[in-house]
């Protein structure tokens, strides 16, 4: 289903002219508008989802298999020396569009475009405690 007031259904659908990487029935890959390094791009499903939480499993399982496919291509053609796979839920959590769709980041040595989390400290009471609460969702 597409929503009506969403940018991304509209780019995917073709609507919306983009530079377009890559197309099948369930994705469009474009270029990020404002991009992070050089070649940063987007894959959008062409069903609308707010994130990954309402994504149905179908087009979830498709994904990674298109990104790799077209990170793959990238890395190449940039001559990129590493690569960031990105998929942001939540505002908290940096997402501005809300529709789902994942980041391809190709990164080059020395490009510091990303500042990733600082590492914490936990117990293995901590853990323990963490781990029973999901798998209590989970079973
Ligand atoms: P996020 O912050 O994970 O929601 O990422 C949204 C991304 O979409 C940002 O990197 C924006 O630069 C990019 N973006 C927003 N509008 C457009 C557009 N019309 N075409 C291409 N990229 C866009
Ligand atoms: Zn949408």
């Amino acid at each position: 289903m597409k929503k009506d007031d969403c940018i991304f259904c509209k780019i995917a659908a073709g609507e919306i002219g983009s530079h377009t990487l890559y197309e099948d029935e369930d994705f469009r890959v474009i270029f990020d508008l404002n991009p992070g390094t050089k070649g940063h791009a987007l894959v959008i499903p062409k069903e609308h989802a707010d994130g990954i939480f309402d994504m149905d499993d179908e087009t979830a399982s498709k994904v990674l298999v298109v990104a790799k496919k077209v990170a793959t291509a990238m890395k190449e053609a940039f001559n990129a020396d590493g690569f960031n796979i990105i998929q942001n839920n939540g505002e908290c959590a940096g997402q501005s569009v809300k529709h789902f769709h994942m980041h391809l980041f190709p990164r080059y040595e020395g490009d510091k475009a990303l500042g990733l989390w600082k590492p914490g400290q936990t117990t293995d009471e901590e853990l323990q405690v963490l781990e029973d609460k999901v798998k209590e969702i989970l079973n």
